[in-house]
C-alpha cells in the first residue's frame, strides 16, 4: 500500500487526488490498576463493539462506550445531570488490545498515507494517567509495550526498504525526525543536544514563524535524518531522555506539557522531476483534566492554568471548525496557541488525522473520561482535506530543461 503511484505524467499537483475525510476517532480504555487508592466497580462502563457486517456509514452501528455516573461522587462531578452517558467510536480499543493492535488499527493506516505522500496526526487526548504517553511512546519495561512511535519507525524503514528492493524499482526516500515539547506557550526542541546542561529557562525557544503562504514553519527546531530504524529510534530515545529530565520536581511535569514527535519523508523516483513531502505527526498532549478540580496553587496553578487555556483554545479550534462546516463561520482561531498553530494542518486541513481518546474507568476518574469522550464527539465531526504533496525539484526542472534545449541545439545544427 506504501508505494507511491508516481507514474510519469499521471499525477499532475492540480489534479491530485484529495477528498474531504473527517477525523476517526478511537477510544482506548487503561486497564484499572490492581493496587490504587481509587474504587473501581465493572458496572460502571461498558463496551459495545463495531457490528463486522455493519455500514460504515451507519452512524447507530458505530462502536460504543458507556459510563455510569457513580451515585455517591456525582455532587462532586462536573458530568452528573444525567446517570448514564453513551459515546460512539470508529472503534472502542477495551483493556485487553495490545500495542500492536492498536498500532495496526489506529496508526497504521495513517503511516502508509504519509508514505504515499500524504500528511499524517495521530493525537491522545485524555486526563493524565490515563494512557496518552502509553498509547504514543509505549511503557519502558517490555518490548511488547513499545507504543505508535517506536512502531511507525520500524514500519516506515520497514517499507521504505521494501519499494527500494522492489524490481526495477528507482524511488528515494528520506527521512528527518524532529521532537518538540511545547510547555506555558513555549516550544523547546527535545533532539536539542546542549539540553542536559542548562535549566528550562536557559534552553533556547523554539519560534514560530508564518511564510507568506500563511503556512507555519518552526526555527530553532531541529530536524535530523535518519536511515535506518536503529537511527531513528535513536533519536526518539534522545527526546524521551530531555523529557525526563523535564519531569524532575523543580521542572514541568509531562502531564503539564504538550509532545509532538515529527517524521518528515521526502520521496523521489529517479529521473522524475516531483518530489513529494508529507509529515507525520505524533502527539501526546497536556492532561485534560480541569484546573478547579486538581487542588493546586501557585507556580503549578500558573502552570495548569496555561494547559487548560491551550487545550482550551484547541477546544475553540475545533467548535469553530464544527460551525465552518455548517457555514455559519469562515474564521478558525489557530494563531491563539502554539499548540493549535503548529497542528493547524492536522485540524481542518490538508492532514489524514486520527484521535485516541485515552479513558480511565475508576469512579473517580469516570466524570473526566465522559468529558474526554465529548470533546472526541466534536472532533469527529472536523473535516479536512487531505491532498498528495508534490512540487516541482527546480533543481530537476532545470537539468531536464538544459536537456531539452541541448537536443534542440543538436537537431538545429544537423
Ligand atoms: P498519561 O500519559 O495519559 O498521563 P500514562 O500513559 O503515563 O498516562 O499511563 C499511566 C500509567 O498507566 C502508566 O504506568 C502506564 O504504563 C499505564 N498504562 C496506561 N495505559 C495502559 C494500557 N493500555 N495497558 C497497560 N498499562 C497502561
Ligand atoms: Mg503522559
Amino acid at each position: 500500500a506504501a508505494i507511491p503511484s508516481n507514474e510519469a505524467g499521471t499525477s499532475d499537483p492540480s489534479t491530485s487526488s484529495s477528498a474531504p475525510t473527517t477525523i476517526r476517532i478511537f477510544s482506548r480504555i487503561r486497564p484499572p490498576k490492581i493496587r490504587s487508592k481509587l474504587s473501581y466497580n465493572p458496572d460502571r462502563h461498558w463496551v459495545t463493539p463495531v457490528q463486522p457486517a455493519s455500514d460504515p456509514n451507519d452512524a447507530a452501528a458505530r462502536a460504543r462506550i458507556g459510563f455510569r455516573v457513580p451515585r455517591e461522587q456525582a455532587a462532586g462531578m462536573v458530568n452528573h445531570q444525567k446517570e448514564s452517558y453513551e459515546f460512539a467510536f470508529d472503534r472502542v480499543l477495551d483493556t485487553d488490545v495490545s500495542q500492536d493492535e492498536v498500532f495496526d488499527v489506529v496508526a497504521k493506516p495513517v503511516v502508509n498515507s504519509v508514505l504515499e505522500g500524504y500528511n499524517g496526526t495521530i493525537f491522545a487526548y485524555g486526563q493524565t494517567g490515563s494512557g496518552k504517553t502509553y498509547t504514543i511512546s509505549g511503557g519502558t519495561a517490555t518490548y511488547p509495550e513499545r507504543g505508535i512511535i517506536p512502531r511507525s519507525l520500524e514500519y516506515i524503514f520497514k517499507e521504505i526498504t521494501k519499494v527500494a528492493n522492489f524490481p526495477r524499482s528507482d524511488f528515494h526516500f528520506e527521512v528527518s525526525i524532529s521532537y518538540l515539547e511545547i510547555y506555558n506557550e513555549t516550544g523547546y526542541d527535545l533532539l536539542d543536544s546542549t539540553r542536559e546542561a542548562q535549566r528550562l529557562e536557559d534552553l533556547p525557544k523554539v519560534a514560530l514563524q508564518e511564510d507568506s503562504d500563511e503556512r507555519i514553519h518552526l526555527r530553532n527546531l531541529s530536524c535530523l535524518p535518519a536511515t535506518t530504524t536503529e537511527e531513528a529510534l535513536n533519536l526518539l530515545f534522545v527526546g524521551e531522555t530531555n523529557r525526563t529530565i523535564a519531569e524532575t520536581p523543580s521542572n514541568p511535569a509531562s502531564s503539564r506539557s504538550h509532545c509532538l514527535f515529527i517524521v518528515s519523508i521526502t520521496s523521489r523516483k529517479e529521473g522524475e522531476t516531483r518530489i513529494r513531502r508529507s509529515k507525520l505527526h505524533l502527539v501526546d498532549l497536556a492532561g485534560s483534566e480541569r484546573v478547579s478540580r486538581t487542588g493546586i496553587d501557585g507556580l503549578i496553578l500558573k502552570e495548569a492554568k496555561y494547559i487548560n487555556l491551550s487545550l482550551h483554545y484547541l477546544e475553540q479550534v475545533i467548535v469553530a471548525l464544527h460551525e465552518k462546516a455548517l457555514g455559519k463561520r469562515a474564521h478558525i482561531p489557530y494563531r491563539n496557541s502554539m499548540m493549535t498553530s503548529v497542528l493547524r494542518d492536522s485540524l481542518g486541513g490538508n492532514c489524514k488525522t486520527v484521535m485516541v481518546a485515552t479513558c480511565a474507568v475508576e469512579d473517580e476518574l469516570i466524570d473526566e473520561s465522559i468529558s474526554t469522550c465529548r470533546f472526541a464527539q466534536r472532533v469527529a465531526l472536523i473535516a479536512n482535506n487531505a491532498m498528495l504533496n508534490e512540487e516541482m525539484d527546480p533543481q530537476l526542472v532545470i537539468a531536464r530543461l538544459k536537456r531539452e534545449v541541448a537536443r534542440l541545439r543538436a537537431e538545429l545544427a544537423i
